[in-house]
């Protein structure tokens, strides 16, 4: 058994209680379901819009029935889990609670998500890069400089992300543990799992119980169709989990996303989730075999995300022409060894359809003799 992780929370903050709401304090075990509410400055009648009255008081900070129905679907505890307004959140509040402003280091492991050294600077949090290695099988990450580097600049945090945005690869748990193992007195291990619903392979969640310095984030915009409800979760350690709460803003969950996020994650939804998720693995293998047949295409990288990696001999050209069809894609040309390539995300079978059309061919080259 490792460490608490309290241990790494900024000194500064380990007698932070956060804001006192209205929806946290305790009033003794008096049944107050019929009480005359008059402590939060609430309306006592509902908009004209809020038909059904849902609206009219502040939101639980944290629903009960949420948390148990999100702890089932990742199999941890509630205790373990804390949700928020997305991951993004999730990333948010590990930097602040972890973090010393303007004194502490997280590592980052690019190309990868953005959001982990958007929230790193806005905090004023030094951002120490150990770059994936580019090889055969595609990217992988060194993790035993990823814990060098951590060790050289005292890091609070590391973030991996399992698959990886965007270059697709998937980090072995194995290797997971033995560097949160390495960097227990030190660090938070979190293991950005935005597409694990993509991958066959196992939670990090499974290893918080021995491991406690390891944080996971998992969320229901990308695989649970969810995007604009903006729910995200942070699964760790229940003291770290206590901490992060209290970081975090007063009310974050807007009761309609609550509501919907419930029913997202009720079996029938979760099974309709399961059969889309086998469509997008079986369209991410037929795309990417298509499209490394074409001749605009230098290299399909392995993913196991809802989305493909590709290099192009002009990926200007590539994109004009996607765009010229109709079809929007990411190009990577600001991110650092990726200049020649595009991210494309997996879509539905006829929109990867209209993707390997558009790619078919060359241009017909400009007429012969043209100077
Ligand atoms: C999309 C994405 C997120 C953001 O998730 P939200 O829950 O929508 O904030 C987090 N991490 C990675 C790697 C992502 O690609």
């Amino acid at each position: 058994m490792s460490t608490s992780p309290l241990d790494l929370v900024r000194p500064d903050l380990h007698d932070f209680t956060g804001y006192a709401s209205a929806r946290s304090v305790r009033l003794g075990g008096q049944d107050l379901s019929s009480a005359t509410w008059l402590n939060a400055n609430e309306s006592p009648w509902p908009n004209r819009a809020d038909g059904a009255a849902r609206l009219r008081r502040y939101p639980d900070p944290q629903p009960t029935v949420l948390l148990e129905a999100l702890a089932e679907l990742y199999g941890c505890t509630p205790a373990q889990l804390l949700v928020g307004r997305g991951s993004d959140e999730g990333i948010d509040l590990l930097v602040r609670a972890l973090c010393r402003p303007g004194a502490d280091a997280v590592v980052t492991t690019p190309p990868t998500f953005g959001m982990y050294a958007v929230s790193a600077r806005l905090h004023g949090t030094a951002v120490v890069e150990v770059p994936l290695t580019d090889g055969v099988d595609g990217f992988t990450c060194d993790l035993d400089a990823v814990a060098r580097a951590a060790q050289d600049t005292a890091a609070k945090l590391v973030f991996l992300c399992s698959p990886g945005n965007p270059c697709g690869n998937l980090l072995r748990l194995a290797s997971i543990e033995a560097l949160a193992q390495r960097l227990q007195e030190q660090a938070v291990v979190v293991v950005d799992e935005a597409y694990l619903e993509y991958a066959r392979q196992p939670s990090a969640v499974t290893l918080i119980p021995r491991q406690r310095n390891i944080a996971v984030l998992r969320t229901l915009s990308k695989a649970h169709a969810l995007a604009a409800a903006r729910i995200g979760c942070v699964v760790a350690d229940p003291d770290l989990i206590l901490q992060l709460r209290r970081c975090q803003a007063p009310y974050p969950l807007p009761e309609p996303c609550v509501a919907l996020a419930g029913q997202a994650v009720e079996p029938h939804a979760r099974e309709a989730t399961s059969s889309r998720i086998a469509t997008v693995v079986a369209e991410r293998g037929r795309l990417a075999a298509a499209l490394a047949a074409s001749p605009w295409v230098r290299q399909v990288y392995p993913s196991h995300g809802n989305f493909l990696l590709v290099r192009f001999f002009d990926p200007d050209a590539a994109f004009a022409r996607l765009l010229a069809a109709g079809i929007v894609v990411r190009a990577l040309a600001a991110v650092p060894g990726l200049e020649d390539a595009l991210r494309i995300t997996v879509g539905s079978p006829v929109q990867n359809a209209d993707v390997i059309r558009a790619l078919a061919r060359l241009p017909a080259t400009v007429g012969a003799g043209a100077a």
